[in-house]
């Protein structure tokens, strides 16, 4: 989700790379699954599909079904998971209140409580969101190890170009008729999410489906 914000107020005014080392290590949030519950902006992008489909076995529609549902922000259309009962929770929350699907787990959930700020060229900073993790006395740890993502530069540069393009969309669609909207965001909605990826490389079938839009 975009978001205009004063970064001074919510972070502690740093902006951070994947080499840098912030205070993130949270004791394997044992006891606390807080961040698992009433988040409504948990937006998936399609590597994120890619590694829930390809690392569970299953297809997006099967997903829709519990764990994850479709919104619209700023024009576009999104999958995010879905927060249900009566904790408010995800649904791949155990009962012990560990996440069932940690190894394939989406990009937000490895990044909290960081956050991403773009610049105007679409590249982005990690900042670390100050009010957002429950835990005390974080100890230090190397951003790239805690987001645990393989190939991690290319993960990166595909983030920038994925913004990029949602950005650029999301501007065009503002010049598009409702009829014309609709009919754009069942494309994107099929293409980069719903037409199943193979257990191979990512980036190459993303790419593709980049130069089939
Ligand atoms: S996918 Fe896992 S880490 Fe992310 S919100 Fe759900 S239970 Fe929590
Ligand atoms: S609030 Fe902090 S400790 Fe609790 S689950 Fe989230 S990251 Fe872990």
């Amino acid at each position: 989700m975009r978001r205009q914000m004063d970064l001074s107020e919510v972070s502690d005014g740093k902006k951070y790379h994947r080499g840098d080392m912030a205070k993130l290590g949270c004791g394997d949030c044992e006891g606390c699954s807080a961040c698992c519950h009433d988040m409504e902006s948990v937006i998936l992008d399609p590597w994120d599909v890619y590694m829930l489909t390809t690392g569970l076995a299953c297809m997006a529609g099967d997903l829709l079904e519990k764990y994850i549902e479709l919104g619209i922000e700023d024009g576009l259309i999104v999958l995010k998971l879905k927060m249900d009962g009566p904790d408010h929770a995800c649904g791949f929350l155990n009962e012990a209140g560990r996440c069932r699907i940690h190894a394939v787990r989406p990009g937000i959930c490895r990044l909290f409580p960081l956050g991403r700020v773009y610049d105007e060229a679409g590249t982005f900073s990690y900042f670390l969101q100050t009010h957002e993790c429950m835990k005390e006395k974080r100890t230090k740890i190397k951003i790239e190890k805690w987001l645990d993502i393989p190939q991690i530069a290319k993960y990166e540069a595909y983030i920038c170009r994925w913004h990029r393009f949602t950005a650029e969309f999301q501007e065009r669609f503002q010049e598009l008729t409702e009829e014309e909207q609709k009919r754009e965001n069942i494309k994107i909605l099929q293409l980069f999410f719903l037409m199943p990826y193979e257990k191979a490389d990512f980036y190459k079938q993303f790419e593709e489906r980049m130069r089939m839009l």
